[in-house]
């Protein structure tokens, strides 16, 4: 079957999904919801570029939704009587990256505002499955789609700025084109646009007005993923709780804190999905028995979290947090780019630890395929009678490099310098050198990584006699270090002494739970209402589901303190 007849049949596959048709029910439960309006052929009923779209049903006539692109109108969909017109854009809050208008001499039809459509989605039973269902089914059918081109970047071959405009948008969902300047297409563009190399990377909007050289700020602006958490003039927000870090953590607390009817803000720094996001293929998720890739998991998560009504804006780097104690708004935030103060009752910290990368080129194409930050059963089985590399001179190197040679034909450890007991406990750099297939390359660094899908061969270099050598292998294990994303906290939340957060028994002793009537809840930290969870948490096991389950308890700690507080 070629790649065009799998397109084929994946869209006659999911017709029925992404397209239902509303019953009576459905349409009697969302028409006190709306407003009806008459509306003539060509008239349009929202604009490519246009946020808070709500959710429009067709009652009599035709409409269509098309792409404009250089004169021509791509045409998405056509929508008929009990049809409705949306996209995952409408739950998100994201700028609408289409153009709908009446196709027949009239049209009527059913506006219901974002808000309560929402609101809707997730309250009123028989109407959020299917078309949540439906507005998924749509992106996905859209990502897909060969003729639809979304945002578009236009960027010169291998420009920095321009893959990370790329990755910044893949990250977040937002579907796009990445259009070479050296290409024919790249070349008719910038003409008509009168585009020089220096105006690139330029983002063309989905009504084809060219933004030369965008921060990412501004291109989250575009897209509608910069959401105002506050309305103009105000320089305060209040909410419930705030929660920091929108990865497995972060967002299973979303979901669990918005469906209990809290405020609920978070904040992220970069994109939804964190780590996770990055893994193309999770295998050890409960509930999926062939796997997930990381970004459909938490895309999932983050569209449950909207459904229920919490508040996000990306991106948004929190850089300090000042605590209250005894106040009702413990905390206050501050924003990157937000003029606004934000206070909170509680505050989760979910900002997950950033692993250390490794410098060698091309290994960003890897992450997840070939390149690990784990050795555990799962990833000794990918690398089975392979020889595999890990690199690192701690522990956690040692520990993978023993674990990993009762399986790979053969691993080799490579450290920079040339001791290995240096940082390693010495039981285990005896047990490492004793074993007959681990292999110890000292003042060694990988230069570089290639291969097709999947991780081939990696080019190593011996730092003292600078010769190169390439060794085919499927498997990377970076075990170079983690740093927890906890600089910008304050110092009275405590962290251990590698600066991942206490949480717990072992701040009991805290001046300000001293204070305190109700004992430390398990994910607290020594500010009574300020909880940690997931990968940024001393002590936690760093993996999704254990980070998916701390998020979720946190909620049921936060809701104790805000039983307490008041
Ligand atoms: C390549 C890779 C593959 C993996 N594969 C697996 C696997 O197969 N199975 C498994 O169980 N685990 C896997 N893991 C581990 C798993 O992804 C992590 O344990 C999990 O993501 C931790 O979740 P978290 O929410 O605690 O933190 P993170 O996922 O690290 O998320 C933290 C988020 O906080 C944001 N943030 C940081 N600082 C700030 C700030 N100041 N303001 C606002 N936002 C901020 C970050 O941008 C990030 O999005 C993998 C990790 C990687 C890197």
């Amino acid at each position: 079957m070629t790649d065009e007849d799998k397109d084929d049949q994946f869209y006659r596959d999911t017709e029925s999904i992404a397209f239902p048709k509303l019953d009576d029910r459905q349409l009697a439960l969302l028409e006190p919801l709306g407003k009806r309006r008459t509306l003539q052929r060509g008239e349009f009923i929202f604009k490519a570029g246009q946020r808070d779209l709500g959710l429009t049903v067709i009652l009599r006539g035709e409409t269509e939704v098309f792409e404009a692109r250089e004169g021509t109108e791509q045409i998405l969909a056509t929508g008929r009587e009990r049809d409705f017109i949306g996209d995952v854009a409408m739950l998100q809050g994201t700028s609408a990256l289409a153009t709908a208008r009446v196709k027949s001499e009239q049209a009527e039809i059913l506006e219901v505002p974002a808000g309560k459509i929402r609101r809707a989605l997730a309250e009123l039973p028989g109407l959020g499955g299917p078309i949540v269902n439906a507005l998924i089914m749509r992106r996905r059918r859209l990502m897909r789609d060969r003729e639809f081109a979304g945002l578009r970047i236009i960027a010169l071959r291998d420009s920095r700025e321009g893959r990370q405009l790329d990755d910044f948008l893949d990250k977040n969902r937002i579907p796009h084109r990445l259009i070479e300047f050296e290409s024919e297409q790249g070349q008719a563009l910038c003409q008509r646009l009168h585009l020089t190399s220096r105006d690139l990377p330029t983002l063309l909007t989905a009504n084809g007005a060219p933004l030369r050289g965008p921060s990412l700020r501004e291109v989250a602006q575009v897209a509608g993923l910069l959401r105002p958490l506050a309305y103009e003039n105000e320089s305060e927000i209040a909410c419930d709780l705030t929660i920091v870090g929108a990865g497995p953590a972060g967002l299973a607390a979303a979901v669990y804190a918005a469906s209990e009817g809290l405020k609920t803000v978070v904040l992220e720094s970069y994109a939804p999905g964190g780590q996770a996001g990055s893994s193309s293929w999770i295998e050890n998720f409960f509930g999926f028995p062939t796997g997930i890739s990381g970004g459909d998991l938490t895309y999932r998560a983050q569209l449950q979290a909207y459904r229920f009504g919490a508040k996000f804006s990306t991106p948004a780097q929190t850089l300090s947090l000042d605590y209250h104690d005894g106040e009702e708004y413990r905390a206050s935030l501050q924003i990157e780019g937000c003029p606004a103060t934000l206070r909170a009752k509680c505050v989760l910290i979910a900002t997950g630890a950033d692993y250390r990368r490794l410098d060698a080129e091309g290994r960003e194409q890897f992450e997840g395929s070939g390149v690990y930050y784990a050795a555990t059963a799962f990833e000794g089985q990918l690398c089975r009678g392979a020889t595999v590399i890990v690199a690192g001179g701690g522990n956690s190197a040692g520990q993978a490099a023993m674990f990993l040679s009762e399986g790979a034909a053969k691993v080799l450890l490579v450290i920079r310098g040339d001791d290995l007991s240096k940082n390693m406990s010495s039981y285990l750099s005896r047990r490492v050198q004793a074993r007959e297939n681990i292999e110890l390359l000292r003042r060694t660094e990988i230069r570089k990584m290639t291969g097709n899908k999947m991780l081939e061969a990696v080019e190593l270099e011996n730092t003292a006699t600078h010769e190169r050598r390439v060794l085919e292998t499927p498997a990377v294990f970076s075990m170079i270090g983690a740093m927890p994303c906890t600089d910008w906290l304050p110092p009275q939340i405590e962290r251990d002494e590698k600066g991942f957060i206490k949480t717990g028994s072992a701040v009991a002793h805290a001046p300000a739970w001293k204070q305190s009537k109700r004992p430390t809840g398990p994910l607290e930290t020594s500010c009574p209402g300020i909880f940690a969870a997931g990968d940024v948490r001393s002590g936690s096991v760093k993996r999704c589901a254990a980070a998916v389950g701390e998020g979720g308890m946190a909620v049921a700690g936060v809701q104790e303190a805000l039983g307490t507080f008041a």
